[in-house]
């Protein structure tokens, strides 16, 4: 039986996750359940799974969580807190670590759930473009097994020869390619977006997300995060790693050979496919998706990313060739920026501008440490913040 830790369990991730979860009670046991904020959302979570632990993140709530708890499981511990979800990740109360935090937030917990030697489903892509090279030194030192949940990444896992993970690309590997599907505005020109809202852009054609990424792929910066991502996780120089939009999310992602093969994985676009893949691996599971009716499909179409009208994708190519001290800029940054936007005081078009804004007034290259790299992190935060507030963007 495998004790499966779910962090960012009220999320669509989370929730994606216990639904296989649940189809399998025979094989894994929710054990731990985390949430940020929303008591009421967890403790129904915890009536339905009845895990050993569970942790909310906002230790102001952690009252609210003990007394809803003693009345509603009273054999579920609560906890509160950052460091829970990160003690938690590394304890005895879990194998396996689904990593379904949105935001940096969730670094602490993968991180230490690489130490501890976890299997991690990671689908929280800002802890690996924060945090890459040390949390792959940590997976190569502990023997931790990580394996992709973020779709084109598990596409491109499940196309690479072993061990995909934890050494060089192999030379015959020519490139990764990850597809995107270019979001609600594939097509759209720069006056098209200037006065788009954020219920558009987290209208997404193809995926139901939480409101983060929603944005990001709605930008284009969900691909230029996963550019990053993948780069970290499979050790592929960026040069090697190549998008195209490919607007019915079908295809997941390729690698073309040297021998001119192109590997591909298909599927219909529901998380449940790489979730259920990354808790039974090696093996292979029912996940509850329908079967993929290539007929029904009728035809896949592919295009280059239009860079001019979306130009995170190439703010974040030019981040990783900065290095790590750049991609936290950036990343801290997007996440002001997406969050000021759905708020309503930032423009789609701002998001890209505050991005790029912020990167130029810090100078900061140099990261070698989590303490460092938090730094960055904050102090990112606190200028893309000001910049709001300061500038028309
Ligand atoms: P979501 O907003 O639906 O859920 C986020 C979860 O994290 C919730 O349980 C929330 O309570 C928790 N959380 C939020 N802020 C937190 C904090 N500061 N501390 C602790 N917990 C916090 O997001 P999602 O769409 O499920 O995405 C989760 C992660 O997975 C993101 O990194 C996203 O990029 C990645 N991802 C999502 C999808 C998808 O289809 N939704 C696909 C690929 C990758
Ligand atoms: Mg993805």
């Amino acid at each position: 039986m495998r004790r499966i830790a779910i962090l960012g369990a009220t999320g669509s991730i989370g929730g994606s996750a216990l639904d296989v979860v649940a189809r399998h009670p025979q094989r894994f046991r929710a054990s731990v359940l985390s949430a940020n904020e929303n008591v009421d959302a967890l403790v129904a979570l915890c009536c339905r799974f009845q895990p050993d632990v569970a942790i909310i993140a906002r230790e102001d709530r952690y009252a609210a969580l003990r007394d809803a708890l003693a009345q509603a499981s009273p054999a579920t511990r609560p906890m509160a807190g950052i460091a829970a979800l990160a003690d938690v990740a590394a304890s005895e109360l879990c194998d396996t670590v689904v990593a379904a935090i949105v935001g940096a937030a969730g670094l602490g917990s993968t991180l230490a759930a690489a130490h501890a030697g976890k299997r991690i489903l990671l689908a929280n892509k800002e802890s690996i473009v924060v945090g890459g090279a040390l949390l792959m030194q940590a997976v190569r030192a502990s023997g931790a097994r990580l394996l992709p949940v973020d779709s084109e990444h598990n596409a491109l896992y499940q196309c690479l020869p072993e061990p995909a993970i934890g050494s060089a690309m192999r030379p015959e590997v020519r490139r990764l390619v990850l597809t995107a599907s270019g979001g609600p505005f594939r097509g759209w020109s720069r006056e098209q977006l200037a006065p788009v809202t954020p219920e558009q852009a987290c209208a997404h054609p193809n995926w139901r997300m939480g409101r983060k990424i929603s944005v990001d792929s709605a930008t284009l910066m969900n691909k230029g995060l996963e550019v990053i991502e993948a780069h970290w996780l499979f050790d592929a120089p960026p040069e090697r790693i190549e998008v195209v939009v490919h607007p019915q999310s079908i295809v997941h992602s390729l690698v073309q050979y040297t021998d001119g093969s192109t590997l591909a994985q298909l599927g219909n676009p529901d998380m449940r496919t790489a979730l259920a893949y990354g808790l039974a691996w090696p093996e292979r599971i029912e996940a509850g998706v329908p079967d993929l009716d290539l007929a029904a499909v009728a035809r896949l179409d592919f295009q280059p990313p239009d860079e001019v009208a979306f130009p995170c994708l190439r703010l974040a190519r030019e981040a990783l060739r900065e290095g790590p001290a750049a991609t936290t800029i950036l990343n801290a940054a997007n996440e002001v920026a997406v969050s000021a936007f759905l708020q309503g005081r930032l423009s789609f078009l701002g998001i890209a501008a505050l991005l790029e804004s912020t990167l130029t007034r810090l100078h900061e290259r140099e990261a070698a440490d989590i303490p460092a790299l938090l730094d960055i992190d904050a102090r990112a935060r606190r200028t893309a913040l000001s910049l709001i507030t300061d500038e028309a963007f």
